[in-house]
């Protein structure tokens, strides 16, 4: 066999071989609402982009709705932590290969457990008291909570009409 498109056939080798290859990088936990320039802008330092989209359901659904994952396919140079930060919201990113980091340091090789830096942290200061998100979770404020249970329900009574909505158009 003679490949004639031979400029098509030495772009695929060349992607097997330099750096760490082309990946497809799962962005989860970010609002819908965060903009493609500032979700680019937090991958820029780990790779080439390639494309960016929405994960969909695909199987489920006659039409494709999105499930609330970003992709990201990748030419990367490093490999991202598991855990970071893009336009304030803090995201979990997954990929095949990627290395197991600390949730603390973003650092590889240890877990937040062990991790190195949050021991020097806790020894030479006390933690921030706004910092700790479990501590105001468990705490919780009955003025907070009241507040959240109401925000609740006009959540779901809206996602209930909408799915009505969604099933008589479909009957
Ligand atoms: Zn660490």
């Amino acid at each position: 066999m003679e490949y004639k498109h031979t400029t098509g056939v030495i772009s695929v080798v060349r992607l097997e071989v330099a750096g760490m290859g082309t990946r497809r990088i799962r962005i989860a936990n970010l609002p819908p609402e965060t903009s493609e320039q500032a979700i680019r802008m937090a991958l820029a330092p780990y790779g080439e982009i390639m494309a960016l989209h929405d994960e969909v359901w695909s199987k489920m659904y006659r039409y494709p709705i999105a499930n609330g994952i970003r992709v990201a396919t990748m030419k990367l140079d490093k490999h991202f932590p598991s855990h970071m930060v893009i336009a304030g919201d803090r995201v979990i990113v997954s990929y095949e290969g990627q290395p197991v980091s600390c949730y603390a340091c973003g650092g590889t090789g240890h877990m937040r457990q062990t991790c190195p830096h949050r021991r020097i942290e806790e020894q030479a200061s006390p933690p921030a008291p706004d910092n700790s998100w479990a501590k105001v979770a468990a705490t919780g404020k009955p003025t907070q909570k009241t507040r959240a249970e109401g925000t609740g329900e006009t959540n779901s009574s809206g996602a209930e009409g909408a799915q009505t909505q969604f099933q008589s158009g479909n009957v």
